[in-house]
């Protein structure tokens, strides 16, 4: 038997130096380790082999195994280095390139973008704000006390004690006021959060706000700033509607409707049949708000108004799920 195997190693030798491309190595594969090959008929050799030889022979048998498998090896690399060679110099510069495909903005970003241009060029700058506020500059300073059922309206996640995690933007206006003298027109874009999520809430979302505080403002500078706005964003056919509303820190109040962008007017499933859609709240600020700020009411008027951009976003684009803007899904992304 070792006899056998010995000519089969010089044999393979023998062959496996006559290989000249990688065909013949894995013909030589198939005729060795393949199911039927010499090396699988040498195994079922062994078992007539007597017990006191086993041992021996079979390892002799693997040593020829591990020989066969790492000069077919060796050989098989040097062949496939040279086919691969050979495909490079065979490279067709004539096929397209791969395509680079850029990010864009996310939706949000862009409608952001949108309403910010739109209010610069009304002579509004921008403001910021903490995202993390104190009880007072949350609700109190915007005529919000402990005990208004107001605070109801929010359902406000409390960071600790008198620390909470804003509810809506209007806090930028306080600081802003606090430190600047009128005339001023601002607008505060940024993240507020509430305890809540379904199809239309998130439980962080964005809003802007905006305020204007000057001698002589009155209600039809709200209204024309509004219409403004609308007129831009949903274009210019779009009729605005102001219903009357209530907001603690604002008297009067309005909620500011638009046209349904879906149907026209005419009453379909997202304005619920009424033609009608809810964009944004607005009003005159209370004269409480200006006394808490060291404001003169008798001289200073001004409006303030704040809108959600995912809510604009939606009706701009026809999103009908707020969640789809906070999921990261490329397929949804790519669209923007
Ligand atoms: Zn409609």
């Amino acid at each position: 038997m070792i006899d056998r195997i010995n000519k089969l190693r010089q044999d393979f030798g023998a062959r496996v130096a006559q290989a000249t491309d990688a065909d013949a190595v894995n013909r030589l594969r198939i005729e060795f380790l393949g199911k039927k090959g010499h090396l699988a008929q040498a195994m079922q050799e062994l078992r007539a082999v007597p017990a006191a030889e086993k041992p021996a022979v079979g390892k002799f048998i693997n040593e020829f195994k591990q020989h066969v498998e790492r000069l077919l090896g060796e050989q098989a690399e040097k062949f496939g280095k040279q086919a691969g060679a050979g495909r490079e110099r065979t490279f067709d510069t004539s096929l397209p390139g791969r395509r680079e495909t850029p990010g864009s903005l996310h939706p949000i970003t862009q409608t952001l973008d949108e309403i910010e241009t739109i209010f610069h060029g009304l002579g509004f700058r921008v403001e910021e704000g903490p995202e993390i506020e104190s009880d007072y500059y949350n609700f109190e300073a915007l005529n919000i006390p402990k005990d208004h059922p107001a605070r109801d309206m929010q359902d406000t996640f409390y960071v600790e004690g008198d620390t909470v995690l804003r509810t809506h933007t209007s806090p930028v206006q306080i600081h802003v006021m606090e430190r600047q003298e009128p005339p001023l027109r601002i607008i505060a874009p940024g993240r507020v959060y509430r305890c809540d999520s379904d199809v239309s809430h998130t439980p962080m979302f964005h809003q802007i706000e905006g305020l204007m505080v000057d001698e002589g403002v009155s209600f039809s500078h709200l209204k024309s700033v509004m219409n403004i706005f609308v007129h831009q964003v949903f274009g210019k056919n779009t009729s605005v509607r102001f219903r009357p509303s209530f907001f603690p820190f604002t008297c009067p109040s309005a909620e500011v409707d638009i046209q349904c962008v879906m149907c026209s007017g005419k009453g379909c499933r997202v304005c619920s049949q009424t033609g009608w859609l809810e964009i944004l709240g607005a009003g005159m600020v209370d004269p409480a708000v200006f006394e808490a700020v060291g404001y003169d009411p008798e001289r200073w008027t001004g409006f303030a108004f704040g809108m959600g951009i995912e809510r604009i976003t939606m009706l701009k684009y026809g999103i009908n799920d707020i969640r789809l803007f906070f999921e990261n899904d490329l397929r949804f992304l790519r669209q923007f």
